[in-house]
């Protein structure tokens, strides 16, 4: 068994009170390693090396072009660790190897694009209608900024909110999910043999709770940057709220995956399959209601339930691998709760519902579950299961497949399968949510900006407009002419 040390100040320390948590490989169901549970000492320690770093150390002079270069060598330096880090996140979160190694690699590429925007970021000269008086606008760091983050995918996340972070000049401190800290700790060391300053990247792990609480409520945190469920979003930004804070939430989903009967059906069907089913379901952007139009549904659905049949659960490190297990022990009860709900509430389950056992190691897993006969209104349709449950509802028209995608406190995403360019159009214009996915689903870009509407979330990340978040606004007003003013002088 390993143990892992908070990163604070550009060194490993222990935890303050000597306390851990176990950290669980979800395909094998055992401890494989321990990690710190932090405390308000951890906290305070870690807030006052990003605040030296940005007021005192070289990060505070340096120029914005110097910035850009160490996040190209950070870059540098994930790409050459890419197969050990993954194989720390598979261990902690047990998505398949493929995807993880996939996900490490493209996030050097966000540390990339990030690099090359750090002095692109520029204020402005305002023309202004008074005479002889310059307006001017600066560019500044909001000061240092807190990332939380979810399990599913610990080094995206680390990239989507550290990279725009230190490019636009902030110091962080990173939060991981308790459920999956070790490669985020792991890669906070190597960002020093980029040349990143001490203090510039903190990560301390433990409770959400506990460190996460006290992290948010700490007076010398600027900014929080968060991705998780929509029930801790709402918490943190309460919190947020009494310091006057600013926030940028990633929250979850309840995706619509609209398929219509001019659709090239095969790629649809594999969208529906793989828009569910990927990454056992664990993501924000799950396609879990599949709206299919009624007069193609029972094909279409038993072309998806034949696809998933085919589906081999098993080691996530076997490239033959399709599905692996459920992270965490109480996510794996909560999705089995859901199939129950489901069943309850009268929706016919047409595939899985089970927990197999008996072939599959000790893992977490869930076989590929449909729901038929699902009607909008159900539990199972509103409520995010974050796990491989499809719901499969059916629609009459475009009308109704955008009363019933929008009928959801949820705006992450949505996929439209259809052939007809102008219906594409139109659908992506009324669907309430962030981003659509027109004859694809579940790909991303780090050019184009993600994020949610509704319960989904505030903000953006990706792309330019990601910087904005960590970015604040000084205005300078600058009299060229000198004019002695009298106490009753009227403001022009
Ligand atoms: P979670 O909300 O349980 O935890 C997320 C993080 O918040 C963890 O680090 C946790 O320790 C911390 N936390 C918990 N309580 C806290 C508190 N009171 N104060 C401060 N921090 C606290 O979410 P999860 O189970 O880790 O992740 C799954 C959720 O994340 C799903 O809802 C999913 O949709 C969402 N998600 C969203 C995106 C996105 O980009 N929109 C991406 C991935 C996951």
């Amino acid at each position: 068994m390993q143990t892992y040390s908070n990163w604070i100040n550009g060194t490993f320390v222990e935890p303050s009170s000597s306390a851990w948590i176990d950290s669980v490989d979800p395909y094998r169901n055992e401890v494989w390693a321990r990690i710190p549970a932090s405390n308000q000492t951890d906290a305070d320690r870690a807030v006052a090396a990003a605040k030296a770093a940005m007021t005192k150390g070289p990060w505070a002079t340096m120029t914005a072009s110097a910035r850009g270069r160490i996040l190209s060598k950070i870059a540098d330096v994930l790409e050459a660790n890419i197969e050990r880090l993954a194989i720390l996140e598979v261990r902690d979160n047990g998505k398949l190897l493929a995807e993880m190694r996939g996900q490490v690699k493209y996030s050097a590429d966000y540390w990339r694009y990030y690099a090359g925007l750090a002095d692109k970021i520029e204020g402005s000269v305002v023309p202004i209608e008074k005479a002889d008086t310059i307006g001017m606008t600066f560019k500044e760091p909001v000061g240092v900024v807190l990332a939380i983050t979810a399990w599913n995918s610990p080094l995206t996340f680390f990239a989507l909110k550290c990279a725009p972070a230190l490019a636009a000049g902030c110091a962080v401190v990173l939060k991981p999910s308790e459920f999956s800290s070790v490669s985020s700790l792991e890669f906070a060391a190597l960002t020093k043999e980029a040349g990143l300053p001490d203090g510039v990247i903190n990560v301390v792990s433990g409770y959400g709770a506990d460190i996460g609480s006290t992290l948010v409520e700490h007076p010398d945190v600027a900014q929080i940057t968060f991705t998780g469920s929509d029930q801790t979003g709402a918490h943190i930004y309460a919190a947020a709220a009494r310091h006057m804070k600013r926030v940028a939430m990633e929250l979850g989903g309840k995706s619509p995956n609209i398929v219509f009967e001019d659709a090239d059906l095969e790629a649809a069907a594999h969208g529906a399959v793989s828009g569910i089913f990927g990454a056992a379901g664990q993501m924000c952007t799950a396609g879990s209601r599949l709206l299919v139009q009624n007069s193609i549904r029972s094909e279409f659905t038993q072309k998806v339930v034949d696809l998933t049949k085919s589906i081999k659960l098993g080691d996530p490190t076997d490239p033959a691998t399709q599905m692996g297990p459920i992270s965490n022990a109480a996510q794996h009860r909560k999705v089995l709760d859901y199939i129950g709900i489901a069943k309850a509430e009268g929706a016919v389950c047409t595939l899985g519902g089970v927990a197999p056992e008996s072939t599959l190691s000790n893992g977490l897993f869930i076989s590929p579950t449909i729901f038929t006969g699902v009607t909008n209104d159900m539990r199972i349709a509103q409520e995010e299961v974050f796990g491989p449950v499809l719901s499969v509802i059916g629609f009459e028209d475009e009308a109704e497949a955008i009363q019933i995608g929008n009928d959801i406190a949820f705006g992450l995403a949505a996929g439209v399968w259809t052939k007809d360019i102008g219906r594409m159009m139109r659908m992506t214009k009324d669907l309430n949510v962030g981003t659509v996915w027109g004859n694809t689903y579940r790909s991303y870009s780090y050019t184009l900006p993600f994020g949610g509407r509704k319960r989904s979330g505030i903000g953006r990340e990706n792309g330019i407009e990601s910087i904005n978040e960590f970015l604040e606004t000084k205005s300078l007003m600058l009299s060229v002419r000198t004019v002695n003013r009298k106490p009753n002088f009227v403001p022009d």
